[in-house]
Protein backbone atom coordinates (compact mmCIF):
# COMPACT_ATOMS: atom_id res chain seq x y z
CA UNK A 1 0.00 0.00 0.00
CA UNK A 2 1.26 3.65 -0.97
CA UNK A 3 1.73 5.60 2.41
CA UNK A 4 -1.45 7.47 1.38
CA UNK A 5 -3.79 4.69 1.66
CA UNK A 6 -2.12 3.89 4.69
CA UNK A 7 -3.19 7.66 6.14
CA UNK A 8 -6.87 6.87 5.27
CA UNK A 9 -6.82 3.32 6.95
CA UNK A 10 -5.55 4.99 10.14
CA UNK A 11 -7.93 7.56 10.14
CA UNK A 12 -10.73 6.13 9.36
CA UNK A 13 -10.03 3.03 12.13
CA UNK A 14 -9.16 5.58 14.59
CA UNK A 15 -12.34 6.97 14.73
CA UNK A 16 -14.01 3.47 15.24
CA UNK A 17 -11.58 2.23 17.69
CA UNK A 18 -9.64 0.28 15.23
CA UNK A 19 -6.20 0.36 15.27
CA UNK A 20 -3.78 -0.75 12.28
CA UNK A 21 -0.42 -1.09 12.49
CA UNK A 22 1.94 -1.42 9.13
CA UNK A 23 1.34 -0.19 5.77
CA UNK A 24 1.02 -3.39 4.32
CA UNK A 25 -2.24 -4.73 6.35
CA UNK A 26 -4.65 -3.39 3.90
CA UNK A 27 -2.42 -5.21 0.95
CA UNK A 28 -2.86 -8.71 3.32
CA UNK A 29 -6.86 -7.83 4.26
CA UNK A 30 -7.34 -8.44 0.83
CA UNK A 31 -9.32 -11.54 -0.32
CA UNK A 32 -9.58 -12.99 3.37
CA UNK A 33 -12.69 -16.23 3.38
CA UNK A 34 -12.00 -17.44 6.81
CA UNK A 35 -12.01 -15.82 10.14
CA UNK A 36 -10.56 -17.84 13.11
CA UNK A 37 -11.74 -16.92 16.82
CA UNK A 38 -10.10 -18.18 20.02
CA UNK A 39 -12.52 -18.61 22.51
CA UNK A 40 -11.63 -17.78 25.95
CA UNK A 41 -11.23 -13.65 26.28
CA UNK A 42 -12.34 -12.88 22.76
CA UNK A 43 -15.91 -14.42 22.15
CA UNK A 44 -15.71 -14.59 25.29
CA UNK A 45 -15.48 -12.28 28.32
CA UNK A 46 -12.70 -13.81 29.86
CA UNK A 47 -13.97 -13.69 33.42
CA UNK A 48 -14.17 -16.91 34.58
CA UNK A 49 -16.13 -17.51 37.87
CA UNK A 50 -16.34 -20.64 39.69
CA UNK A 51 -19.93 -22.46 39.01
CA UNK A 52 -19.59 -25.68 41.17
CA UNK A 53 -17.94 -27.90 43.63
CA UNK A 54 -18.46 -31.65 43.05
CA UNK A 55 -17.09 -34.17 45.55
CA UNK A 56 -16.08 -37.35 44.03
CA UNK A 57 -18.16 -39.30 46.83
CA UNK A 58 -21.63 -37.09 46.63
CA UNK A 59 -21.41 -38.06 42.62
CA UNK A 60 -20.70 -41.76 43.88
CA UNK A 61 -24.35 -40.95 46.10
CA UNK A 62 -26.08 -40.34 43.28
CA UNK A 63 -26.55 -43.37 41.61
CA UNK A 64 -22.55 -44.47 40.35
CA UNK A 65 -21.93 -40.94 38.74
CA UNK A 66 -25.31 -40.96 37.12
CA UNK A 67 -26.73 -37.24 37.59
CA UNK A 68 -29.61 -37.33 39.93
CA UNK A 69 -32.84 -35.62 39.50
CA UNK A 70 -31.23 -32.14 40.18
CA UNK A 71 -28.49 -33.10 38.45
CA UNK A 72 -26.30 -34.80 41.14
CA UNK A 73 -24.21 -31.39 41.00
CA UNK A 74 -24.15 -29.18 44.00
CA UNK A 75 -24.01 -25.80 43.17
CA UNK A 76 -21.52 -24.33 45.79
CA UNK A 77 -23.23 -20.74 47.16
CA UNK A 78 -23.61 -20.81 50.66
CA UNK A 79 -20.89 -22.57 53.09
CA UNK A 80 -19.39 -25.33 52.05
CA UNK A 81 -20.04 -28.81 53.16
CA UNK A 82 -17.07 -30.67 54.54
CA UNK A 83 -15.99 -32.67 51.45
CA UNK A 84 -16.87 -28.94 49.27
CA UNK A 85 -14.53 -27.84 51.47
CA UNK A 86 -11.53 -30.07 51.22
CA UNK A 87 -11.90 -30.16 47.57
CA UNK A 88 -11.77 -26.27 47.34
CA UNK A 89 -9.21 -26.24 49.93
CA UNK A 90 -6.63 -27.91 48.27
CA UNK A 91 -7.54 -26.83 44.08
CA UNK A 92 -7.00 -23.16 45.57
CA UNK A 93 -4.10 -23.31 47.41
CA UNK A 94 -2.70 -25.45 44.95
CA UNK A 95 -3.72 -23.30 42.06
CA UNK A 96 -2.60 -20.00 44.26
CA UNK A 97 0.86 -20.37 42.03
CA UNK A 98 -0.74 -20.53 38.78
CA UNK A 99 -1.55 -16.99 36.92
CA UNK A 100 -3.93 -18.39 34.47
CA UNK A 101 -7.55 -17.15 34.40
CA UNK A 102 -8.64 -20.47 35.42
CA UNK A 103 -6.83 -20.31 38.52
CA UNK A 104 -8.12 -17.08 39.61
CA UNK A 105 -11.50 -17.84 39.32
CA UNK A 106 -10.77 -21.25 41.50
CA UNK A 107 -9.12 -19.02 44.12
CA UNK A 108 -11.47 -15.96 44.49
CA UNK A 109 -13.96 -18.67 44.37
CA UNK A 110 -12.71 -20.02 47.41
CA UNK A 111 -11.73 -16.96 49.13
CA UNK A 112 -15.63 -15.96 48.50
CA UNK A 113 -16.77 -18.81 50.54
CA UNK A 114 -14.26 -18.01 53.52
CA UNK A 115 -11.81 -21.10 52.95
CA UNK A 116 -8.80 -20.89 54.22
CA UNK A 117 -5.48 -20.92 51.49
CA UNK A 118 -1.99 -21.85 52.49
CA UNK A 119 0.87 -20.99 49.63
CA UNK A 120 2.62 -23.87 47.48
CA UNK A 121 5.59 -25.18 48.37
CA UNK A 122 6.29 -26.73 45.13
CA UNK A 123 4.45 -25.86 41.79
CA UNK A 124 4.62 -26.94 38.02
CA UNK A 125 2.58 -26.00 35.03
CA UNK A 126 1.63 -28.77 32.45
CA UNK A 127 0.66 -26.05 29.66
CA UNK A 128 -2.81 -27.01 27.85
CA UNK A 129 -3.26 -29.81 30.97
CA UNK A 130 -3.33 -28.03 34.44
CA UNK A 131 -1.06 -27.95 37.23
CA UNK A 132 0.51 -30.29 39.98
CA UNK A 133 1.35 -28.38 43.32
CA UNK A 134 2.40 -29.88 46.93
CA UNK A 135 0.67 -27.79 50.01
CA UNK A 136 -0.09 -29.01 53.23
CA UNK A 137 -2.56 -31.76 52.56
CA UNK A 138 -0.31 -33.50 50.01
CA UNK A 139 0.14 -33.22 46.55
CA UNK A 140 -2.42 -32.10 43.97
CA UNK A 141 -3.16 -31.91 40.45
CA UNK A 142 -5.68 -29.77 38.91
CA UNK A 143 -6.57 -30.25 35.48
CA UNK A 144 -8.41 -31.91 32.60
CA UNK A 145 -8.36 -35.54 31.98
CA UNK A 146 -5.28 -36.12 29.88
CA UNK A 147 -3.00 -34.48 33.38
CA UNK A 148 -5.21 -37.05 35.72
CA UNK A 149 -4.76 -40.29 32.84
CA UNK A 150 -0.89 -39.16 32.75
CA UNK A 151 -0.63 -39.40 36.57
CA UNK A 152 -2.33 -42.76 36.83
CA UNK A 153 -5.83 -40.94 38.48
CA UNK A 154 -8.73 -42.41 36.58
CA UNK A 155 -11.46 -39.89 36.72
CA UNK A 156 -14.37 -41.70 35.29
CA UNK A 157 -15.81 -42.15 38.71
CA UNK A 158 -17.15 -38.42 38.10
CA UNK A 159 -17.32 -38.65 34.21
CA UNK A 160 -20.93 -38.09 34.18
CA UNK A 161 -20.77 -35.32 36.40
CA UNK A 162 -18.15 -33.76 33.74
CA UNK A 163 -19.98 -34.31 30.63
CA UNK A 164 -23.05 -32.64 32.28
CA UNK A 165 -21.05 -29.10 33.07
CA UNK A 166 -19.43 -29.24 30.09
CA UNK A 167 -22.32 -29.77 27.88
CA UNK A 168 -23.38 -26.96 29.91
CA UNK A 169 -20.33 -24.90 28.34
CA UNK A 170 -18.34 -24.95 31.29
CA UNK A 171 -14.59 -25.39 31.78
CA UNK A 172 -14.52 -28.78 34.50
CA UNK A 173 -11.63 -29.79 36.16
CA UNK A 174 -10.51 -32.72 37.94
CA UNK A 175 -8.92 -32.30 41.19
CA UNK A 176 -6.51 -35.54 43.08
CA UNK A 177 -5.10 -35.52 46.00
CA UNK A 178 -1.78 -38.15 46.68
CA UNK A 179 -3.04 -40.07 43.47
CA UNK A 180 -6.81 -39.77 44.75
CA UNK A 181 -9.36 -38.24 42.77
CA UNK A 182 -11.32 -36.05 45.26
CA UNK A 183 -13.51 -34.57 42.72
CA UNK A 184 -14.10 -31.91 40.13
CA UNK A 185 -14.24 -27.83 40.31
CA UNK A 186 -15.89 -26.41 37.28
CA UNK A 187 -15.97 -22.79 36.29
CA UNK A 188 -18.13 -20.72 33.72
CA UNK A 189 -17.33 -17.97 31.41
CA UNK A 190 -20.18 -15.55 29.40
CA UNK A 191 -20.20 -14.77 25.90
CA UNK A 192 -19.22 -11.29 24.87
CA UNK A 193 -22.76 -9.34 24.03
CA UNK A 194 -21.78 -8.81 20.12
CA UNK A 195 -20.43 -12.23 19.47
CA UNK A 196 -23.82 -13.91 18.27
CA UNK A 197 -24.46 -11.30 15.81
CA UNK A 198 -20.91 -10.79 14.83
CA UNK A 199 -20.73 -14.59 13.52
CA UNK A 200 -23.95 -14.88 11.59
CA UNK A 201 -23.09 -11.22 9.82
CA UNK A 202 -19.65 -12.79 8.86
CA UNK A 203 -21.14 -16.21 7.84
CA UNK A 204 -23.86 -14.28 6.08
CA UNK A 205 -21.45 -12.66 4.03
CA UNK A 206 -20.16 -16.03 3.20
CA UNK A 207 -17.12 -16.22 5.54
CA UNK A 208 -16.16 -19.45 7.24
CA UNK A 209 -16.12 -18.98 11.22
CA UNK A 210 -14.30 -20.97 13.20
CA UNK A 211 -13.09 -21.32 16.97
CA UNK A 212 -9.74 -22.59 18.59
CA UNK A 213 -9.70 -23.28 22.00
CA UNK A 214 -7.11 -25.23 23.99
CA UNK A 215 -10.46 -25.92 26.35
CA UNK A 216 -12.50 -29.64 26.10
CA UNK A 217 -14.02 -30.20 22.89
CA UNK A 218 -17.74 -30.51 24.43
CA UNK A 219 -16.91 -27.20 26.40
CA UNK A 220 -15.82 -25.89 23.54
CA UNK A 221 -18.88 -27.40 21.09
CA UNK A 222 -21.48 -25.55 23.78
CA UNK A 223 -20.55 -21.69 23.59
CA UNK A 224 -20.17 -22.75 19.25
CA UNK A 225 -23.73 -23.83 19.59
CA UNK A 226 -24.69 -20.66 21.86
CA UNK A 227 -22.74 -18.59 18.77
CA UNK A 228 -24.39 -20.71 15.92
CA UNK A 229 -21.31 -22.85 14.91
CA UNK A 230 -20.92 -25.65 13.32
CA UNK A 231 -19.71 -28.71 15.69
CA UNK A 232 -16.76 -29.08 13.02
CA UNK A 233 -15.68 -25.51 12.84
CA UNK A 234 -14.73 -25.72 16.85
CA UNK A 235 -10.99 -26.88 16.70
CA UNK A 236 -10.92 -27.98 20.25
CA UNK A 237 -8.18 -29.30 22.75
CA UNK A 238 -5.16 -27.61 20.66
CA UNK A 239 -2.58 -27.02 23.11
CA UNK A 240 -0.88 -23.38 23.42
CA UNK A 241 2.09 -24.31 20.94
CA UNK A 242 -0.15 -26.14 18.12
CA UNK A 243 -2.83 -22.73 17.60
CA UNK A 244 -0.52 -22.08 15.00
CA UNK A 245 -0.28 -25.26 13.16
CA UNK A 246 -4.26 -25.06 13.06
CA UNK A 247 -3.94 -21.60 11.43
CA UNK A 248 -1.26 -23.12 8.95
CA UNK A 249 -3.22 -26.11 8.08
CA UNK A 250 -6.51 -24.16 7.00
CA UNK A 251 -4.48 -22.10 5.16
CA UNK A 252 -3.36 -25.28 3.21
CA UNK A 253 -6.22 -25.57 1.68
CA UNK A 254 -5.56 -21.97 0.12
CA UNK A 255 -7.48 -20.24 2.33
CA UNK A 256 -7.03 -16.64 3.55
CA UNK A 257 -7.38 -16.01 7.15
CA UNK A 258 -8.12 -13.90 9.59
CA UNK A 259 -7.12 -14.88 13.79
CA UNK A 260 -8.61 -12.97 16.43
CA UNK A 261 -7.16 -13.58 20.05
CA UNK A 262 -6.33 -12.54 22.93
CA UNK A 263 -3.83 -14.53 24.76
CA UNK A 264 -0.19 -15.28 25.19
CA UNK A 265 -1.14 -18.91 23.72
CA UNK A 266 -2.27 -16.85 20.47
CA UNK A 267 0.63 -14.72 19.52
CA UNK A 268 2.47 -17.04 17.28
CA UNK A 269 -1.51 -17.90 15.48
CA UNK A 270 -1.69 -14.04 15.03
CA UNK A 271 1.51 -14.23 13.25
CA UNK A 272 0.73 -17.18 11.09
CA UNK A 273 -2.70 -16.08 10.03
CA UNK A 274 -3.06 -13.58 7.04
CA UNK A 275 -4.30 -10.81 9.26
CA UNK A 276 -3.93 -11.30 12.85
CA UNK A 277 -6.25 -9.25 14.90
CA UNK A 278 -5.94 -8.65 18.96
CA UNK A 279 -8.43 -7.61 21.39
CA UNK A 280 -7.65 -4.18 22.86
CA UNK A 281 -7.29 -5.85 26.73
CA UNK A 282 -5.51 -8.86 25.26
CA UNK A 283 -2.27 -9.17 26.55
CA UNK A 284 0.91 -7.19 25.63
CA UNK A 285 2.50 -9.78 23.41
CA UNK A 286 -1.09 -10.51 21.85
CA UNK A 287 -1.24 -7.13 20.56
CA UNK A 288 2.26 -6.74 19.84
CA UNK A 289 2.26 -9.85 17.19
CA UNK A 290 -1.11 -8.01 15.59
CA UNK A 291 -1.61 -6.54 12.90
CA UNK A 292 -5.14 -4.70 13.68
CA UNK A 293 -6.00 -4.25 17.27
CA UNK A 294 -9.77 -3.66 18.47
CA UNK A 295 -10.12 -0.98 21.24
CA UNK A 296 -13.16 -1.84 22.30
CA UNK A 297 -12.80 -5.79 22.81
CA UNK A 298 -15.89 -5.71 21.00
CA UNK A 299 -15.84 -8.71 17.95
CA UNK A 300 -18.48 -6.44 15.90
CA UNK A 301 -15.05 -4.48 15.74
CA UNK A 302 -13.67 -7.47 13.10
CA UNK A 303 -16.40 -6.72 11.05
CA UNK A 304 -15.79 -2.64 10.75
CA UNK A 305 -11.89 -3.22 10.38
CA UNK A 306 -12.51 -5.64 7.78
CA UNK A 307 -14.66 -3.32 5.94
CA UNK A 308 -12.68 0.05 6.35
CA UNK A 309 -9.65 -2.14 4.83
CA UNK A 310 -12.30 -2.95 1.84
CA UNK A 311 -13.03 0.47 1.31
CA UNK A 312 -9.27 1.76 1.17
CA UNK A 313 -7.98 -0.91 -0.80
CA UNK A 314 -10.71 -0.07 -3.01
CA UNK A 315 -10.63 3.32 -3.44
CA UNK A 316 -6.81 2.97 -4.01
CA UNK A 317 -6.91 0.39 -6.65
P1 LIG B 1 -7.21 -21.89 26.83
O1 LIG B 1 -6.48 -21.55 25.56
O2 LIG B 1 -8.63 -22.30 26.58
O3 LIG B 1 -7.06 -20.86 27.92
P2 LIG B 1 -5.17 -23.67 27.97
O4 LIG B 1 -4.37 -24.26 26.86
O5 LIG B 1 -4.52 -22.65 28.82
O6 LIG B 1 -6.58 -23.22 27.37
O7 LIG B 1 -5.69 -24.85 28.90
C1 LIG B 1 -6.36 -25.95 28.34
C2 LIG B 1 -7.01 -26.77 29.43
O8 LIG B 1 -6.01 -27.22 30.37
C3 LIG B 1 -8.02 -26.00 30.26
O9 LIG B 1 -9.30 -26.02 29.67
C4 LIG B 1 -7.98 -26.78 31.58
O10 LIG B 1 -8.74 -27.96 31.48
C5 LIG B 1 -6.52 -27.16 31.69
N1 LIG B 1 -5.77 -26.15 32.45
C6 LIG B 1 -4.88 -25.25 31.99
N2 LIG B 1 -4.38 -24.48 32.98
C7 LIG B 1 -4.98 -24.90 34.12
C8 LIG B 1 -4.92 -24.53 35.50
N3 LIG B 1 -4.13 -23.56 35.95
N4 LIG B 1 -5.69 -25.21 36.36
C9 LIG B 1 -6.51 -26.19 35.94
N5 LIG B 1 -6.62 -26.60 34.69
C10 LIG B 1 -5.87 -25.97 33.77
MG1 LIG C 1 -8.01 -16.30 24.88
Amino acid sequence: ATPMATMVGSTLSAKNGVLYKGADVLEKARGIDTVVFDKTGTLTHGDMRLTDVVPVDEVAETDGGTPAADGGVLETTGEPTADEGLLLSVAASAESGSEHPLAQAIVDGAEERGVDLADPTEFENVPGHGIRATVPEGEVLVGNRKLMEDNDVDPTPVEAAMERLEREGKTAMLVALDGALLGIVATADTVRDSAKETVAELQKRGYDVMMLTGDNERTGRAIGDQLGMDPDDVHAEVLPEDKADEIDVIQEDGNRTIMVGDGVNDAPALTTAHVGVAIGSGTDVAIESADITLMRDDPADVLKAMRVADATISKVR
